[in-house]
């Protein structure tokens, strides 16, 4: 911007164009690069806006009233659309523009406190699995990407012979785009009204034995509810907390997508399960059928 100041100011110092066109060049896609997901339409959107405001403003330069107007709208248009598209994942603007950047301050805050957590083997989780009434299976990306929704219908398929009654939790960005998550499990044949979605199950949840969290970790973050100071204070998450017993498969103890530490690994009732999400749940289903 600076330089562009100069260069208006003295439009001689022809070297400034190509330092402006460099610069910004860098700084777009600086900018766009760590943007991931289904952030990436509002972005889209938002790039959309600009190039209708810059014709907009090319518009006033060559004093061309076809080209204001037709720039105008696009602008406007593109910038509602981004801002209505944010507002739907619950996110504020600035979060889906420089929301990445967090995630490498909370993964290197992260990495300093190594506070304890439970775990537990395959095993151990089946004969939990086994001994519930009501199991909640909660699906997140990371079953996505695992690609683990047919070992899941397995588990499904030989929980429910067991005479267990289970369920699986659907939140509206659990995943990486919208209905993510429907599609898998549809995918892998699982009946549909098995399909519960956040505001039915939630209430549920204290009364459920087993929370089963499958690669999802945002989604099921209470910080959610009770941090005002979290990045997704507000966000609806999934009550999983709640249920008597949670057991959460994950390869690690790293943030998901907003970067952020998840207090539901730490608490007493909930024990994880540390491995890739089909290995994981592959595992389990071999030791429930092998079992009895
Ligand atoms: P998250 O991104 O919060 O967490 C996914 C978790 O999956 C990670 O913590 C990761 O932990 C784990 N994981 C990754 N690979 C594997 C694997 N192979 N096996 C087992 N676990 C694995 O996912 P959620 O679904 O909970 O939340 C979605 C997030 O994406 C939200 O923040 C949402 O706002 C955002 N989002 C959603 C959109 C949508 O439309 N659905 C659009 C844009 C953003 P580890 O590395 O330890 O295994």
């Amino acid at each position: 911007m600076g330089s562009a100041v100069y260069l208006v100011l003295h439009p001689e110092a022809k070297q400034f164009f190509p330092l402006i066109v460099g610069v910004s060049l860098t700084f777009g896609v600086m900018l766009i690069i760590p943007i991931g997901g289904a952030d990436m339409p509002t972005v889209i959107s938002l790039l959309n806006g600009y190039a209708g405001l810059s014709a907009a403003a090319m518009g006033f330069v060559l004093q061309n009233k076809l080209l204001i107007i037709a720039g105008a709208l696009d602008g406007s248009s593109g910038l509602i659309l981004s801002v209505i598209m944010s507002k739907a994942m619950n996110r504020s603007f600035t979060n889906v523009l420089f929301g990445a950047f967090g995630q490498v301050q909370a993964a290197a805050a992260g990495g300093a406190e190594a506070k304890p957590v439970h775990s537990a083997t395959a095993e151990e989780a089946a004969a939990i699995l086994s001994a519930a009434n009501k199991v909640v299976i909660v699906p997140g990306y990371g079953m996505a990407v695992a690609q683990a929704q047919h070992k899941v219908r397995e588990l499904y398929d030989i929980l429910t012979k067991k005479g267990v009654e289970v369920r699986f939790a659907i939140h509206p960005v659990a995943g990486r785009m919208p209905g993510h998550m429907n599609v898998l499990l549809a995918e892998a044949d699982i009946p549909y009204d098995r399909l519960i979605e956040m505001d039915e199950i939630n209430g549920d949840f204290p009364q459920t034995d087993v929370a089963l969290v499958i690669g999802a970790n945002d989604v099921t973050n209470p910080a959610a509810r009770t941090d005002h100071s979290s990045p997704i204070y507000g966000m609806p998450i999934l009550d999983v907390d709640k249920a008597h017993t949670v057991m959460v498969i994950k390869r690690s103890m790293s943030p998901g997508f907003a970067g952020i530490d998840n207090p539901l690994y730490y608490l007493d009732n909930t024990l994880m399960l540390f491995g890739d999400a089909k290995q994981f749940v592959g595992a389990i289903v071999r030791e429930l059928s092998g079992g009895h």
